[in-house]
């Protein structure tokens, strides 16, 4: 699905936050484990091409047997991808449907009728139909993460990048979010990005472990475990 070939980045202090990083990513759900400052964000923000690499190659299979530069062909990436962002904000006095309206128009779904099936399915499929109408600021970080997941989904993206989500929520609703997730990845590839060893072990079948910006292990996480 995605493979990425030595991918490096130093920011401008001098930190190497990717020092050649090599996955292989299959579809489903993958884990990216590492502690915090490990490079995960760095390497999902360059994935989802919010910031430039300083080497190194990531290519996305593109669903018709061909393949997308994700390093150079930004546009075509944005259309076969979705974000979560660890920092994920929303508007507080809108409301859920409000703001994946809004969301969905910026992605260019600008027929009415089409954009209202969408927005009202990707509610319910994140199962916060019931409180659309709410205001955001509302919601608690279950929810917010959800709608999270909802907005990512615009667009059918095949990829989507999830960010440090379980990150102060409830045990509760972890499992929710976590569960989600998991129902989603049996469409959609998934990478989860987290420091929660059991975010990984419980749910992805395939995993690699990230620290000091490079790849320690990689592939089930039960041979992870064997090996640390
Ligand atoms: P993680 O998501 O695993 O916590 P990050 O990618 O956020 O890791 O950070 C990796 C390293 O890069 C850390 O040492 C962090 O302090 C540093 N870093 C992250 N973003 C920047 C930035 N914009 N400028 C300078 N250093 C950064
Ligand atoms: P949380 O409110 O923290 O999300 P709950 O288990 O109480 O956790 O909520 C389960 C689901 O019920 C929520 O995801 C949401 O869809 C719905 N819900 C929660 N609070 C309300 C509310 N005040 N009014 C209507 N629906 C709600």
């Amino acid at each position: 699905m995605l493979t990425i070939r030595d991918l490096s980045k130093t920011y401008a202090n001098g930190v190497h936050a990717l020092a050649g990083v090599s996955l292989d990513i299959p579809q489903g759900m993958f884990g990216l484990l590492g502690p915090n400052g490990a490079g995960k964000s760095s390497l999902m923000r360059t994935l989802a091409t919010l910031q430039d690499a300083d080497g190194g190659s990531a290519t996305l299979e593109d669903g018709k047997g061909g393949t997308i530069d994700v390093l150079r062909d930004r546009d075509a990436v944005r259309r076969q991808l979705g974000y979560l962002p660890q920092d994920f904000g929303v508007y507080p006095k809108v409301s859920a449907i409000e703001l994946l309206e809004h969301f969905a128009i910026l992605k260019g779904l600008t027929a009415k009728g089409p954009r209202k099936e969408v927005v009202e399915g990707l509610l319910a499929q994140v199962n916060l139909w019931e409180v659309r109408k709410r205001k955001l600021g509302t919601f608690s970080g279950g929810m917010r993460q959800r709608f999270g997941i909802a907005q990512a989904l615009l667009g059918d993206p095949r990829l989507v990048i999830v960010d440090e989500p379980t990150a102060g929520l409830d045990p509760e609703e972890r499992n929710r979010f976590l569960n989600l997730l998991a129902e989603i990845s049996e469409r959609v590839a998934v990478i989860l990005s987290t420091h929660i060893v059991e975010d990984v072990t419980d749910l992805c079948p395939t995993m690699a472990i990230l620290n000091r910006g490079q790849v320690l292990l990689s592939g089930r996480p039960v041979d992870a475990i064997d090996a640390l």
